[in-house]
């Protein structure tokens, strides 16, 4: 008998196969499950020392497994610390780079501030003593101005400008720090401890400066208005003694007949002067008394040679018994200028110069004009 397998395709044959198949996994399964459960590894620690017994251990495969598991995953774990501890570690190393650069820049530019601030403050020191040596300066420019109103006789008027600063305290420093005559200037060395100011009294000073340039301004503008309004009075006092006859004709101040009632010279009897005599040597010099113009020069026997001049303010004045004329008709003549020589031409007992102010026409006592001779400069 001859038996002939035929694979038959139908379903229960592929039931079959799939039994199979779960069962050779099933089998599979069982085999690794026991390998790894009762299959065990046996770690032998054999001492050097021959009279100490070996140690074996006996482990399972899966315990091994595990325990191999575990290791690499400890392994991994320990890298990435590692990695990430690195990385932080230079992260920080550049941090703190960063951090000192800007930290030096800081600190430059905190050193360069405060040597704005030092230089501010020293500047600060050096406006208030200009403050108080402008506050002298005004009250010695003050002082002139008060001088010239006395020099030109002009009334002194209160004054708008006040100075805080005590002038005579200041004129007293201000002549102490002059060096004696004759003497060599002595040296400009300083010295002294360290007293460093508080920022609080620098801005105290700085305020007070302020202040003081505040007033100084002030000052300086009303100053500058008074200075102004008395250049006008000096300049109005000085065309005024320029037109007004208050120099006397002569050189001398020899008066040898006065103004008024007198006995005549010649006749004796009582007659009236219309003018002052001048004792004087013949040739000296005559001088205009006032700028004016010349309206009249000539001679009769009476007045001799004489001269005329006409001034502002309806006064004449007229220098008689000269020697000799030395301006002409229509000539402007000024203040001081020489006119004559003093003689004794016309009604005249000997050299001398008859001097008359007369004021719109009528003779007046010459002597409440006169003020200064001509060496005088007025
Ligand atoms: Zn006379």
């Amino acid at each position: 008998m001859k038996l002939k397998w035929k694979p038959e395709i139908n379903s229960s044959t592929v039931d079959s196969g799939r039994g199979r198949l779960s069962k050779n996994i099933a089998n599979i399964l069982r085999g690794t499950y026991k390998s790894l459960c009762f299959k065990k590894l046996t770690l032998v620690i054999i001492p050097d020392a021959t009279n100490q017994s070996v140690v074996r251990f006996r482990i399972p495969h899966l315990a091994a497994y595990i325990a191999a598991a575990c290791f690499s995953v400890l392994m991994l774990i320990s890298i990435s610390i590692y990695f990430v501890h690195a990385h932080t570690v230079k992260q920080a190393s550049d941090l703190q780079s960063k951090l000192s650069g800007v930290n030096q820049q800081w600190s430059a530019t905190l050193s360069s501030k405060n040597e704005a601030i030092e230089l501010l403050q020293n500047e600060v020191i050096q406006l208030s003593q200009q403050a108080e040596q402008m506050k002298t300066q005004v009250e010695e420019v003050k002082k002139l101005e008060s001088d010239l109103k006395t020099i030109a006789g002009i009334d002194h008027e209160p004054s708008n400008v006040a100075v805080a600063s005590n002038s005579s305290v200041d004129k007293a420093k201000k002549d102490d720090n002059q060096p004696i005559a004759g003497e060599s200037p002595p040296s400009t060395g300083v010295g002294g401890s360290p007293n460093p100011v508080s920022q609080d009294i620098i801005l105290k000073l700085g305020h007070d400066t302020l202040a003081s340039f505040t007033a100084l301004n002030g000052e300086v503008q009303a100053l500058q208005t008074n200075l102004t309004a008395t250049k006008q009075k000096v300049a109005d006092k000085q065309e005024q003694l320029r037109i007004t006859p208050t120099l006397w004709p002569t050189s001398t101040k020899v008066v040898t007949s006065p103004f008024g009632y007198r006995s005549d010279p010649f006749t004796k009897i009582p007659s009236y002067h219309s003018g002052i005599d001048f004792g004087a040597h013949e040739n000296d010099p005559v001088y205009a008394t006032a700028a004016g113009k010349v309206v009249s020069t000539g001679k009769d026997i009476y007045h001799g040679n004489n001269i005329v001049i006409e001034h502002a303010k309806g006064l004449r004045t007229w220098y008689m018994h000269l020697n000799k004329i030395l301006v002409n008709k229509g000539d402007s003549v000024e203040k001081g200028g020489t006119i004559g020589l003093v003689g004794s031409t016309g009604r005249s007992t000997g050299a001398h110069l008859h001097y008359e102010v007369l004021k719109n026409g009528e003779s007046v006592d010459p002597k409440p004009y006169l003020k200064s001779i001509r060496k005088d400069d007025n």
